[in-house]
């Protein structure tokens, strides 16, 4: 996709100078909240949208003005979109017997071994009332794969499904991904199926890209703080704090950082407002002496089985902490937080940009087409 922008009447702009490069048999997730453009996206890829301004490439080909039906898509749906009155065989192959030249032995054949491959089998002379929502899922998916197309285009396939029953698809489609090697372009507002499921995590915000990386990457070089803030459960925690010397410095928090960290941060900063961004899992418990660390108050102990999470406040700013075993420690109490200074993750205070990502390659500048590691 190259420039790629969305303009709905009305003048809203649902997706603006939009740059991805997917390689061939790749699985790429969109990830971003509610109206972020990601559907849009999806549907300019296949053709149910006009596209404003910019270009998108199948391959070689410009498709802006190829019709859907002549893209070599096939679309996977929230709700499935399978036609009640016709059986599973049916749905599977009405779309190739309307429009393709394959014989019908071959389609038949075609609907068997992708049946098979979405363990419905047994299904295939019942309507989809008769399916449960799992089953419908995979009749959905199923008829896609017959068609054997470049993409697959998914948008929230998962989405109707009990948490159980999503988390075992999830599984199942990057399976049938691999094994099929069809490049899968796939929506999602769930950044837990994003980092699970993707070679590549596209996350937007506002119909602007945000950054695109590997799961690992967006995870552990966020490149500001929506990124930082969107990827990860529970979220990753936010301070103000100023570089006074070497040492971080807020309200209740010092911490004395090495001279390589401190320099890099000074090299990259002229702005002394800073944002310390710390995941719960990388928080740890500081004796009382430290003089690195976080003064905080325990506000809520949340035990979930092994795990703790707390809720703590630091001055006005609140956090979490995430804890494995036995803790000795109740509400009320006053804790010291500390960290590795190696989990820290430095922002611009006015820009929300991750400073120490802005001398390193791994990360999408503002083409994300150049995406180099
Ligand atoms: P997402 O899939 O991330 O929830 P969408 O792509 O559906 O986001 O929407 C992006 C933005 O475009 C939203 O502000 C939405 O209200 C707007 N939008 C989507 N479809 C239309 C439309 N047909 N007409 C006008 N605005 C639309």
């Amino acid at each position: 996709m190259e420039d790629v922008r969305k303009r709905y009447s009305g003048n809203i702009v649902a997706v603006d100078d939009f740059n991805l490069d997917i390689d061939d048999g790749e699985f790429v997730t969109i990830v971003g909240p509610s109206g972020s453009g990601k559907s849009t996206i999806l549907r300019m890829i296949a053709g149910l949208e006009d596209i404003t301004e910019g270009a998108i490439y199948i391959g070689n080909q410009r498709i802006n003005d190829v019709q859907p039906q002549d893209r070599d898509i096939a679309m996977v749906f929230q709700n499935y979109a399978l036609y009640p009155h016709m059986t599973v065989e049916q749905n599977m192959s009405y779309g190739l017997k309307l429009n393709s030249d394959r014989s019908n032995e071959q389609i038949e054949k075609g609907v068997r071994e992708a049946a098979e491959m979405m363990g419905i089998e047994e299904q295939l002379d019942k309507r989809p009332s008769e399916l449960s929502g799992g089953q419908q899922q995979r009749v959905a998916t199923g008829r896609a794969i017959v068609r054997d197309p470049s993409v697959f285009l998914m948008d929230e396939p998962l989405s109707n499904l009990d948490a159980k029953l999503r988390a075992h698809m999830r599984t199942e489609l990057q399976r049938i991904q691999e094994e099929l090697n069809t490049t899968t372009v796939y929506v999602t507002h769930d950044q837990e199926e994003a980092m699970t499921m993707s070679d590549q995590v596209v996350i937007l915000n506002h119909g602007e890209l945000q950054q695109v990386g590997t799961p690992r990457e967006v995870f552990s070089e966020p490149k500001n703080t929506f990124v930082a803030e969107f990827i990860g459960s529970p979220s990753m925690n936010f301070f103000d704090v100023q570089l006074l010397d070497s040492t971080l410095t807020g309200s209740d928090i010092a911490y004395s950082l090495s001279e390589s960290f401190a320099g890099r941060i000074r090299k990259q900063s002229t702005n002394d407002k800073l944002i310390l961004g710390i995941r719960p899992e990388h928080m740890s418990f500081a004796d009382e002496s430290t003089s690195n660390g976080i003064k905080a108050v325990l506000e809520v102990r949340e035990p979930i089985g092994d795990d703790n999470y707390l809720y703590l406040r630091s001055g006005d700013t609140e956090f979490k902490m995430r804890v494995l075993g036995q803790i000795d420690c109740s509400e009320g109490d006053n804790i010291h937080v500390s960290f590795e200074e190696s989990d820290a993750h430095i922002f611009d205070h006015s820009t929300g940009e991750n400073i120490l990502l802005t001398d390193s390659t791994s990360i999408v500048t503002s083409d994300a087409t150049t995406q180099t590691k």
